[in-house]
């Protein structure tokens, strides 16, 4: 460990604390300190903190104490987190909708702060973001770049759009912010909107100069620039680890990531609206939950709890949102838990693969959902990417989307690397669409470009069909 993490974590991070109220310093330790817990004692404090936090929406929620007396229930009658399946799931549109009544009356005593969820997720949703469920997602993220090798203080640099990368805020506090992101977090920002050759092009010379100890950023962000550096034939600067997040992160762009910056890639999964936040530890095998707190459910389109292994509706419970409590909050993402421990030896439960976005999922006109890794298999025959055939299709397509229509239609759009490939080489993802949505009309189309979303994510798959249940 360097001296400045050293400096940082025992000094500069408390001053930091002091100063804006927050306790960034203990969030850390605490992470530490369970990192190692048996299956028992995560359940005993998870189960602990559940119980306080129930106890205290039934006493000063009004949403959640009329949710309970329609229910006949009583805070004794959800002691452990198998008990949650007896209230309901906590949806975007019901926020919306109760927002006021689901303010804690002691918020004012509270310290916390406004939280906004984006338009890449659909309609924009409002909340209130407990000081506390700050702190411990930062500790938790503090903890899985920890198991890349990384500290807090070795420097950072960071490619991304406006969830990690905030340009909107007032004067003071974005003051304020560049200090912490300066000092305390060693993070050097950009703005991934732009993705033209000029831009990939500002962001490696801005990454050369940095020279930092870890990347971080959106999945497609780091695989893009990682593309530019590649066909450019550009020296890359050594760094520990890549850490991406955000979106999904394909198998194909961790292995070009990991190819052109030489680093292996941890993946993180999280959402401050809910207080959800996951990791990947170096066995490489899932990503840990860090379920000190939260309480992860996978359940299905009614909120009943699903078996692990099986893919399903992400929903949190935040154990340290006080303010405006999330109890089975439905994040908009689909997952699973895997069946099987990590070999790491950690008792967290592992995420399987985070399938994204519900709203990018896709259904055929018989209702069966299809999942990215499915997509990507439709895509390119098999997600092999060792064997020459598959590799050879992956180099002629340059980026693709798929888009469905209120029909249940597909529209397949592909930018070919070469502007005079024929239509004819790409025949093949036709008829495996075709195969997997009878009934609906498929197409490919070339096309010279697809924009990435204003929140500078990456949309692969749009769909406006709803599917039969
Ligand atoms: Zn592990």
């Amino acid at each position: 460990m360097s001296i400045y993490s050293l400096l940082d974590r025992h000094i500069l991070i408390p001053i930091g604390d002091r100063i804006k109220g927050r306790d960034l310093h203990g969030a850390y330790a605490e992470t530490l300190g369970t990192e190692w817990l048996s299956e028992d004692e995560l359940l005993q404090l998870q189960n602990g903190k559940l119980q306080k936090l129930v106890r205290h929406c039934y006493e000063n929620v009004p949403y959640y104490r009329r949710v309970f007396e329609e229910r006949n229930l009583t805070p004794a009658d959800i002691q452990t987190r198998a008990d949650l399946v007896k209230l309901p799931v906590l949806t975007k549109q019901l926020i919306r909708e109760h927002y006021d009544e689901l303010i804690s009356k002691d918020a004012s005593g509270r310290k916390y702060l406004e939280g906004s969820t984006g338009g890449s997720t659909g309609t924009p949703m409002r909340y209130l973001d407990d000081v506390q469920t700050w702190n411990k997602l930062r500790g938790l993220a503090f903890r899985g770049w920890l198991w890349a090798g990384f500290h807090v203080g070795e420097k950072m640099f960071t490619l991304a759009g406006n969830s990690l990368v905030k340009k909107n805020a007032g004067a003071k506090k974005m003051l304020m912010k560049g200090m912490f992101d300066r000092f305390i977090m060693r993070n050097e920002k950009h703005d991934c909107t732009d993705i033209t050759p000029e831009a990939l092009d500002s962001y490696y010379h801005a990454l050369m100069k940095r020279r930092p100890a870890a990347i971080r950023g959106y999945a497609s962000s780091l695989y893009f620039l990682a593309r530019h550096i590649e066909q450019n034939y550009l020296p890359v600067c050594s760094v520990k680890a890549v850490f991406t997040t955000g979106e999904k992160l394909h198998p194909a762009y961790r292995r070009k990531i990991q190819q052109v910056f030489r680093a292996p890639v941890f993946d993180a999964y999280g959402a401050a609206d809910g207080g959800i936040s996951a990791h990947e530890c170096y066995m490489h095998e899932g990503l840990h939950i860090g379920e000190e707190h939260c309480i992860v459910e996978i359940v299905d389109g009614n909120g009943r709890l699903l078996p692990d292994g099986e893919v399903g509706h992400v929903v949190s419970t935040d154990l340290n949102n006080y303010v405006f409590p999330f109890l089975r909050y439905q994040v908009g993402d689909l997952a699973y838990i895997k069946k099987e421990p990590c070999s790491c030896g950690r008792k967290h439960r592992l995420l399987g693969e985070v399938i994204g976005r519900e709203g990018r999922a896709i259904y055929n006109k018989q209702g069966r959902p299809y999942s990215s890794i499915v997509i990507d298999n439709m895509m390119f025959k098999d997600m092999d990417f060792h064997t020459l055939e598959c590799q050879r299709l992956y180099e002629k397509m340059d980026r693709f989307q798929i888009r469905q229509d209120k029909e249940g239609d597909l529209s397949i759009l592909i930018k070919p690397v070469d502007p005079d490939e024929p239509l004819a080489t790409f025949d093949y993802v036709r008829e495996n669409f075709q195969a997997h949505f009878p009934g609906s009309k498929v197409e490919i189309l070339f096309v010279d470009e697809i924009p990435p979303l204003p929140s500078g994510k990456e949309d692969y798959c749009v769909s406006e069909y709803t599917p039969c249940e």
